[in-house]
């Protein structure tokens, strides 16, 4: 098998960053968070104090150089892996990623990313604009209370003063910006398996994913 990619697309909060980075762990995969490549955007923008509402503020990105290796990100060598979940950087992050301009530019280094190997890539566009031949496409769903719980306490045990109704307030405000954005919406590709995970705990869904892709990766090699 010369290579398998796995597209895992969800709201945020729905378990798709996590998920993904213990399905690549398992099966010695290499895992590319796009969230995270959305965040070092907005946090150099944040930096460099450009107008965020105007998306010819964003040419600075014809010269940054994002790198991810390893689930740690870089801007121009510098890790940011920990500075780009603040909060500033999470409020700002879905009007930064409405911008086609801004898409372009990611998606061009997410399909460069893919090409080689056994990739497992989750974002919110994977499976309909980024790897849209991609081997198997799962779309993660999850009540909104339950994406708020998770997102509440990740943000406690990383030390964060938080407030469980700001969170359950920012990520509404992410969903209605994510999946009413003119480029690329967030959206469930139509040969995506769909997982509610609400009521699943992590290995549950990780152990549901990986039996899909076994299936699939049995076929291309009986087909092969
Ligand atoms: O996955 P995460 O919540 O870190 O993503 C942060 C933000 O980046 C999302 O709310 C969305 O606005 C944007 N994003 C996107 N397309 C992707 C991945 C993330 O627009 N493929």
């Amino acid at each position: 098998m010369s290579g398998f990619k796995l597209a895992i697309d969800g709201p945020a909060g729905s378990g798709k960053s996590t998920i993904s980075k213990l399905i690549a762990t398992r099966l010695g995969w290499t895992h590319i968070d796009t969230g995270a490549m959305y965040r070092a955007v907005t946090l150099e923008a944040l930096e460099l104090g450009i107008d965020l509402h105007l998306e010819s503020s964003y040419l600075f990105l014809e010269s940054m150089l994002i790198h991810y290796d390893n689930d740690r990100i870089y801007i121009d060598d510098k890790d940011v892996t920990e500075e780009i979940r603040q909060h500033q950087v999470t409020q700002n992050v879905s009007l930064v990623s409405s911008f086609p301009y801004v898409r372009k530019k990611m998606v061009e280094l997410q399909k460069k990313a893919a090409t080689k190997g056994m990739i497992v890539m989750d974002g919110r566009d994977i499976g309909t604009v980024v790897l849209p031949n991609a081997d198997l496409k799962i779309f993660l769903t999850a009540h909104i209370e339950e994406r708020a719980k998770r997102r509440y306490k990740e943000d406690v045990n990383k030390g964060k003063k938080v407030n469980i109704d700001q969170v359950i307030e920012d990520i509404g405000t992410r969903d209605i910006k994510d999946s009413t954005r003119e480029t690329s919406p967030l959206k469930k590709a139509k040969d995506a398996i769909e997982l509610d995970t609400t009521h699943l705990t992590i290995d549950e869904v990780v152990e549901k994913i990986i039996i899909q892709v076994n299936k699939k990766l049995e076929n291309l090699v009986n087909y092969s």
